[in-house]
């Protein structure tokens, strides 16, 4: 019999794919759901970037690029990275992608070893591909508990007590997804130390970085002694409302070749004309992805304001990125479901709210509650009507 690799058969995802299929099969049906799954910019590319990939197209710039990406955007990106992370980086040491993501495997495949029992730590609730990835390339995912009750920040002492000699790479994620949580500048001199002493790359995974409401923004990168050993990733998709151009980037000067290596080795190089959208993106006007940006940080205040008054949630506040991270035990148990998976269906099905469990960001920490996810990537009227069917569905439900 045909036999499919159990590295295959075994391929973890991102389940915000798979409940998206299901809420998409809802509305159409004609459902009226409120969607707050989707991770993703509900504005339009600003008209100067699509201006500049239809420029690009009439221009004849069609074909293969060099597989790190075309120089102007390289230099772009050295540029953009090295002002707002205040550290002196090359054209020579980015490698531009399609989208972000990519970079998650490449890092893996580039400093562990299969087979070989390495392992890699991750945040736990985090981005799915950081352990699917791993348990992919044949390593060993370690996961770092964020708690409710620090806040969902890096407990350092935690961390230092997972490294072993085996550990080869730490994942950082701020702002993170789905928590919503900020690493400040303390913390991230505290867990550059650990990496410093314990001789381990640090992937950072910035993709939320303009996203920071309440503080500035801090990379690992920009603490003395972490250049070398940080792979600092951003992406077009979040900033500039651009998931579906597919455009991220890495920066690090030794694992750049490799990197572009890899490039060569899968999808030859990133879309040409949408390298010269991101070039426009990174060197004209901001004011539109500031707007957006602005717009976020309203939202964060109207839901997270509207969720804490439902019985049964209780809801911190984020310091960045577009999503909330309600604790909604109480309402599991108001409304009888076992868990949060359960009460995200019964949301969907009788609410006609989409919301994503903890689930589909790792399996839950001992001890911790349930929790949901909500992406504010949505209009005002769409968090208030949301807000009102909770309100509604609690009314109905509370048993
Ligand atoms: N990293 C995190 C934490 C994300 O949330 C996402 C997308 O949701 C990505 C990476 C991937 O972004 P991209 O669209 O650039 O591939």
């Amino acid at each position: 019999m045909l036999q499919v690799s159990s590295r295959t058969s075994g391929l973890g995802t991102e389940n915000a794919f798979v409940v998206l299929k299901e809420v998409n099969e809802l509305i159409a049906k004609g459902e009226d759901v409120i969607n707050f799954c989707i991770g993703q910019p509900d504005f339009h590319t600003p008209r100067n970037i699509c201006d500049s990939a239809i420029k690009a197209i009439r221009d004849g710039k069609h074909g293969y690029t060099p597989s790190p990406g075309i120089p102007e955007l390289r230099e772009a990106i050295a540029e953009y990275i090295s002002r707002t992370r205040g550290i002196p980086v090359k054209p020579d040491w980015v490698v531009v992608a399609n989208g972000a993501k990519p970079f998650i495997g490449f890092t893996i495949l580039s400093v562990t070893d299969s087979g070989k029992g390495h392992e890699v730590l991750y945040p736990n609730p985090g981005f799915p591909i950081y352990s699917t990835q791993t348990v992919a390339q044949g390593a060993v995912p370690v996961p770092l508990h964020l708690l409710e009750s620090k806040e969902f920040s890096f407990d350092v002492d935690k961390l230092e007590s997972l490294i072993t000699p085996r550990t080869k790479l730490l994942i950082l994620c701020s702002p993170h997804n789905p928590t919503g949580g900020v690493l400040s500048r303390a913390d991230l001199e505290k867990i550059a130390e650990i990496a410093m002493k314990n001789d381990l790359w640090v992937y950072s995974d910035e993709v939320y970085s303009r996203m920071v409401h309440d503080s500035k923004f801090e990379s690992i990168a920009s603490i003395p002694g972490m250049l070398e050993r940080t792979i600092l990733c951003d992406g077009a998709s979040k900033t500039y409302a651009m998931t579906g151009w597919r455009l991220g980037y890495a920066v690090n000067e030794k694992l750049a070749p490799y990197f572009s290596t890899w490039m060569t080795n899968t999808t030859s190089c990133p879309n040409h004309m949408a390298q010269w959208a991101l070039v426009e993106a990174l060197t004209g006007s901001q004011e539109e992805p500031d707007r957006m940006m602005d717009i976020f940080k309203e939202r964060r205040g109207l839901i997270v304001e509207g969720l804490n008054e439902v019985d049964g949630i209780r809801c911190l506040l984020p310091g960045g990125a577009f999503y909330a991270w309600p604790n909604v035990t109480e309402l599991c148990r108001m409304a009888g479901a076992k868990n949060s998976e359960e009460l995200r269906k019964m949301l969907l099905y009788e609410a006609k709210i989409a919301v994503l469990a903890d689930i589909h960001f790792g399996s839950r920490p001992p001890g911790e509650g349930q929790h949901i996810r909500f992406s504010y990537a949505t209009s005002n009227e769409n968090i208030m009507e949301g807000i009102d069917r909770l309100k509604d569905f609690v009314r109905k439900n509370r048993k």
